[in-house]
């Protein structure tokens, strides 16, 4: 868990880098999550989302052509 959700509930964001294209499309609805760079999607705090960014997390998985992206 990041400093930044230490002791808050948070949501799991994860990416499969073998089927990732690195479009950044997921970059572009959620700056503050993911971070695409040198062709793969990085994931902001190892993937931990607070619950109020979930909504986030979820619609760029939506937007990823290729369904690499998961929340749990
Ligand atoms: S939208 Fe999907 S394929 Fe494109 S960078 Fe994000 S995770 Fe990778």
């Amino acid at each position: 868990m990041s400093p930044r959700t230490a002791g808050r509930p948070t949501v799991r964001l994860s990416v499969d880098r073998s089927r990732c294209e690195g479009h950044g499309l997921c970059q572009a609805v959620a700056p503050d999550l993911i971070s695409v760079d040198e062709g793969y999607a990085e994931l902001i705090d190892d993937g931990d989302v607070p619950v109020h960014r979930q909504a986030a997390a979820v619609s760029a998985a939506r937007t990823c052509p290729i369904a690499a992206l998961r929340v749990t």
